[in-house]
């Protein structure tokens, strides 16, 4: 079974190899699908969890008591880059740069990593060609 979690670490809690840990004691695979980790701030990591279900239910629990905050639905943007027509739009209300032209080719790149969920890029596609997962 998988899991996606989205971790909020105290900064106490930061520098825990928690990947190891998940592995090593519940047997759970943790692949990461995003990670800001920024000095002397809380860490927000983005895992995908694989394992069985007692155990990935366990592995949440540990998590909990060591002071991590765990939210087990991440939302997370979508583009459709058959609907996209590379106009541009969205770019300009970007707040992270997560959504630029690629200065060559015009087309329309995604930094995932860049993005924060803001949902402010979604009414602005003319063509509805940006979503989200939840
Ligand atoms: S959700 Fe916000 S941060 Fe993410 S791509 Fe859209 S406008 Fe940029
Ligand atoms: S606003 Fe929509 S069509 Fe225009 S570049 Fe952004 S995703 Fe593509």
């Amino acid at each position: 079974m998988k899991k996606r979690v989205t971790l909020t670490f105290p900064q106490l809690s930061i520098h825990m190899p928690i990947t190891y840990r998940l592995a090593k004691d519940f047997n759970v695979a943790a692949n990461i699908i995003r990670a800001q980790v920024a000095p002397n701030q809380v860490g927000k990591l983005v895992l995908e969890l694989s394992g069985d279900i007692d155990q990935l239910d366990a592995a949440v629990e540990w998590m909990k008591t060591q002071n991590i905050d765990v939210c087990l639905t991440s939302r997370e943007i979508l583009i459709d880059e058959n609907s996209c027509v590379d106009c541009g739009l969205c770019t300009g209300l970007c707040p992270t740069e997560a959504l630029t032209l690629e200065p060559n080719t015009f087309r329309l790149n995604f930094v995932r990593l860049r993005c924060i969920v803001c949902e402010q890029c979604i009414p602005a596609c003319p063509v509805q060609a940006i979503s989200t997962n939840l």
